[in-house]
C-alpha cells in the first residue's frame, strides 16, 4: 500500500518528462521577456561603454561569445572558438596648413580626407596635386563623386555657395576617424572653402595618423539536420557595437545603445536558444553579432568575404526592436520589403491577426541601406533587415539616452517570437526567397 503513491509519483513524473522532452519547443515557450532583458542589461550597462570598436565592444564581444556556447552553438567549421577575427585600419585627420595665393586658409574653411601619414605640396612641385574646382550654382551630385573616387593627390576649391555640405565634412572629419578594411590609399585630398577658382601659388601640407585595429563578429553555428539541406545557411544577425563615449548630457557621455542594437543583439542569442532546443533545423543557421556597423558596416562586410553567397537562402538582420512599429504592437516592418518574397514568406507562417510584417513605413530613410543587410543584399543574398524603430520620432537614437528603461520587453518579445515563428520554413528547408540582383539591388 505504501509503495503505490510513490510509484504513482515515479509514473507521473516520467510522463512529464516524457512530455516534455517530445513536444516540440515553441517559441512562447523558450523566448521569454526575462532573458531579453538579462542580454540587453549587459550589453547596455555602463561598464561596456557604449560598445565602441577598440573600446567597449572588446567586452560585449567576449560575453556574447559565452552566450553562443551557452546556447549551444559551434563554431564555423574550421574556427577554433566563436570570434571571428580581422583588421580594420582607422585613421584620422591630424593637422593641415594650407596658404593659398599669399593668404593663409582658416582651419574652419579648410578640411582634409585621411589618406597618407604626411605630405605636402606646392604649386610648382614636379607633380603637384589635381586642381578642382566646385564653383557657385552647380549640382553637387558629380562633383562628390570625384571627391570620393579620387586616385590622386587632389585639391578641392569649394565656392561658399556649397558651405552646407562644407560644413558637414569639416564638421564630420576633423572629429571623427574613419576605418577601412585596407590600409588607406596613398594619396590625399584637400578641400578650401574659398571664392578663388584659381590656384596660381600654393603650399599645403598635413598629417594623417593610422592604426591597425583588432576586431571581432562573434560567429556561431547550428549545422543542418537533413543532408539535403544542410549546405544551406539562414543568417540571423544584428550588430553588438554602438558609438562609444559622446559629448556629456546632465552628466551622461554613455551612449548605451539598448534599443540599438542591443535590442538586436539580445534576439539573435533568444533565436540561437531557441532554435538549439527545437533540434530540427534542416537548414544550417548561423548567428552572427556584428561589430563596427556603426563605423561603416566592416564586420559584415569582412564576414560575408568568407560566404559561399549562393549557399545562403535568406538573412534576417535585427536592427531596434525595443519599442513599438508605427503599426502599433505586435508589428514590425522589413526593410527592402519588395525586393524579394522574404517578407511576405514570415507573414505566411504567422496569422497576420497575431503579428503582422509590414513594408518599411520611411522609404526616404533608406534604411535597406543603411545596414547590414545591405553587404550581403549585394552579393545577390535576400537579405533584409527587421525592425520596429519609429525613426521620425526616436529622439533617444544616436544619443546617451539611447537607454534600457524606454524598451518595451513584452512587446519585443513577441517580435522575437514572430520572427521565430516566422522563419519556420526557411529554416526547415521548405520555402526558399527570390534573390536580388547582385550589385547594388
Ligand atoms: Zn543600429
Amino acid at each position: 500500500m505504501l509503495r503505490a503513491p510513490h510509484s504513482c509519483l515515479i509514473f507521473v513524473l516520467t510522463t512529464c518528462l516524457n512530455v516534455l522532452v517530445f513536444l516540440p519547443a515553441t517559441a512562447q515557450s523558450v523566448v521569454s521577456e526575462r532573458a531579453l532583458r538579462r542580454v540587453v542589461g549587459e550589453l547596455a550597462g555602463d561598464a561596456m561603454r557604449g560598445r565602441s570598436v577598440g573600446d567597449g565592444s572588446v567586452l560585449a564581444a567576449r560575453y556574447l561569445e559565452k552566450q553562443f556556447q551557452r546556447a549551444g552553438l559551434q563554431p564555423l567549421p574550421g574556427a577554433a572558438s566563436f570570434a571571428q577575427e580581422f583588421t580594420v585600419y582607422q585613421s584620422r585627420s591630424q593637422e593641415l596648413t594650407v596658404s593659398l595665393n599669399g593668404q593663409p586658409i582658416d582651419h574652419s574653411h579648410s578640411v582634409l580626407l585621411p589618406g597618407q601619414p604626411s605630405f605636402s605640396w606646392t604649386a610648382t612641385q614636379a607633380r603637384p596635386p589635381r586642381l578642382l574646382v566646385v564653383p557657385a550654382g552647380v549640382p553637387l551630385r558629380p562633383y562628390v563623386d570625384s571627391v570620393f573616387k579620387a586616385q590622386q593627390d587632389l585639391l578641392v576649391l569649394v565656392h561658399p555657395d556649397h558651405s552646407r555640405w562644407f560644413n558637414s565634412l569639416v564638421a564630420h572629419y576633423w572629429s571623427n576617424s574613419q576605418y577601412s578594411l585596407t590600409p588607406p590609399d596613398p594619396f590625399s585630398v584637400v578641400l578650401l572653402l574659398t571664392t578663388d577658382t584659381k590656384a596660381t601659388s600654393f603650399s599645403v601640407s598635413g598629417r594623417t595618423s593610422v592604426r591597425p585595429v583588432q576586431l571581432r563578429n562573434v560567429v556561431g553555428v547550428l549545422p543542418g539536420r537533413d543532408p539535403a539541406h544542410r549546405n544551406e545557411q539562414v543568417i540571423f544577425s544584428a550588430h553588438y557595437d554602438h558609438l562609444g563615449i559622446r559629448p556629456a548630457v546632465q552628466g551622461d557621455s554613455i551612449a548605451n545603445g539598448a534599443d540599438d542594437d542591443a535590442s538586436g543583439t539580445a534576439a539573435v542569442v533568444a533565436l540561437a536558444r531557441y532554435y538549439h532546443k527545437r533540434h530540427d533545423n534542416a537548414r544550417t543557421l548561423v548567428f552572427v553579432a556584428f561589430t563596427a556597423e556603426e563605423v561603416g558596416g566592416f564586420g559584415a562586410e569582412y564576414f560575408s568575404r568568407q560566404l559561399q553567397p549562393r549557399q545562403v537562402a535568406a538573412m534576417l538582420n535585427i536592427e531596434m526592436i525595443g519599442t513599438p512599429a508605427k503599426f502599433g504592437l505586435r508589428s514590425a516592418f522589413v526593410t527592402g520589403f519588395e525586393k524579394s518574397d522574404l517578407g511576405a514568406i514570415l507573414q505566411r507562417n504567422v496569422p497576420a491577426t497575431a503579428f503582422r510584417f509590414e513594408p518599411d513605413p520611411y522609404p526616404d530613410q533608406y534604411l535597406f541601406y543603411r545596414s547590414d543587410n545591405y553587404k550581403l543584399a549585394q552579393l545577390g543574398i535576400p537579405a533584409h533587415t527587421i525592425s520596429t524603430v519609429q525613426l521620425p520620432s526616436a529622439t533617444y537614437y544616436h544619443t546617451v539616452d539611447d537607454e534600457i528603461a524606454n524598451l518595451n520587453f513584452s512587446n519585443m518579445r513577441a517580435v522575437v517570437q514572430a520572427i521565430a515563428a516566422g522563419a519556420a520554413s526557411l529554416v526547415s528547408g521548405q520555402s526558399t526567397p527570390t534573390r536580388l540582383a547582385p550589385g547594388t539591388p
